[in-house]
């Protein structure tokens, strides 16, 4: 198993399939996007395969989210989730995507044995849509979505962020048209970790903001620490049910006491945070020949360095030198 020293066990494994992207939302990168991996140094389909086996078959790990980067732009994706729905024991299998082409790949990702798709879409409106991506998407996204609800890749979940003047008045038309649609919709507290640093804690818009607005159209009821379990967002019934929606606080309720997950990027080095300072390199032994159950206890070891909590916030808080696109988020 994956135990960290505060007694926590990773079962969720993160693992990102590129740093690359086609879009440049404004809170992850710059317009310019980034200097990209070289392709060398990023993990093959099999030496993906080959990790996720020994994470699933010797450390315990029954989940696993691909994402990014934009997950979806890696050629292979399909073949690459087959093979690892052929793993045994077979973990539970989902995407975290921009939707960019899920209304082609929808059914073949369906058919390939990934279980659930999240996608991350802020905006109801084409305009904003546009300022916040930095490209004209928005259709694409809409029709990613309904793609995936028809090919079964339910419940389909749905991640926003928003920003302060930019987006921020959306929340109840985002939850209304959701819930019409019969989408999960999460709200993701912005994060420090964008590349260009742009962060400011005094511009968040709290998870406390967006509840409030929430509560001005509809009737929010909690549904307590058991249905949450190690989740990372907190979820309320809407209106009575069975739709709901939730709210992942990472900055002002942070989760990290039943924290579950554990991340490998896209080159082969695992996180243990996606705010950890550190990272355990697993490439080089694996491209060194080292056996399933050395890349296994090095992933052990790795698990040892995970601190209590992120921090976000605190005095001598340091934003990790990676930003989220390239870490996994
Ligand atoms: N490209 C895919 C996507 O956008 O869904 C997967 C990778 S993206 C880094 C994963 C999630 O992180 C998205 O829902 C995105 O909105 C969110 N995200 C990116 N930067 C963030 C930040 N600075 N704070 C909070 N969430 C962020
Ligand atoms: Fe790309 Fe996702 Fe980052 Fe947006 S949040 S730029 S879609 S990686």
């Amino acid at each position: 198993m994956l135990v960290d020293t505060f007694g926590r066990t990773a079962t969720d494994l993160r693992v990102s399939l590129t740093d690359r992207c086609n879009l440049r939302c404004t809170y992850c990168m710059p317009a310019e996007g980034l200097p990209w991996l070289p392709k060398a140094e990023l993990l093959t389909d099999d030496e993906i395969v080959r990790l996720v086996d020994i994470a699933v078959r010797l450390l315990g790990v029954d989940e696993v989210r691909f994402t990014g980067g934009e997950p979806l732009v890696r050629p292979g994706v399909i073949d690459l989730i087959a093979r690892v729905a052929r793993l045994r024991p077979r973990p539970r299998i989902s995407l975290t995507t921009n939707g960019i082409g899920l209304a082609r790949l929808a059914p073949g990702l369906s058919t390939a044995g990934l279980d659930r798709v999240n996608v991350s879409l802020d905006t109801l409106d084409e305009a904003v849509f546009r300022k916040l991506t930095r490209r004209d998407r928005f259709a694409d996204v809409v029709a990613g979505l309904e793609a995936a609800a028809a090919a079964g890749l339910e419940p389909v979940k749905l991640n926003s962020v928003l920003m302060r003047g930019i987006n921020d008045h959306e929340a109840p038309d985002l939850l209304r048209w959701c819930l019409e649609r019969g989408y999960e919709l999460r709200f993701i507290e912005q994060m420090p970790l964008d590349a260009q640093h742009g962060w400011d804690r005094s511009e968040m818009v709290t998870a406390e903001e967006i509840l409030a607005a929430l509560e001005r159209e509809f009737a929010l009821t909690p549904e307590g620490e058991q249905a949450r379990g190690a989740a990372p967002a907190e979820t309320w019934l809407v209106d009575g049910g069975p739709g709901r929606v939730g709210v992942i606080a990472s900055v002002t309720r942070p989760f990290c006491g039943s924290c579950d997950r554990v991340r490998l990027t896209a080159d082969g080095q695992v996180r243990t945070c996606l705010f950890a300072r550190e990272e355990s390199d697993l490439r080089g032994a694996l491209r060194a020949g080292a056996s399933d159950e050395d890349l296994a206890e090095r992933w052990r070891t790795a698990m040892l360095g995970k601190k209590r909590a992120a921090g976000i916030g605190e005095p001598g808080f340091v934003q990790p030198e990676r930003p989220m696109s390239a870490i996994g988020g």
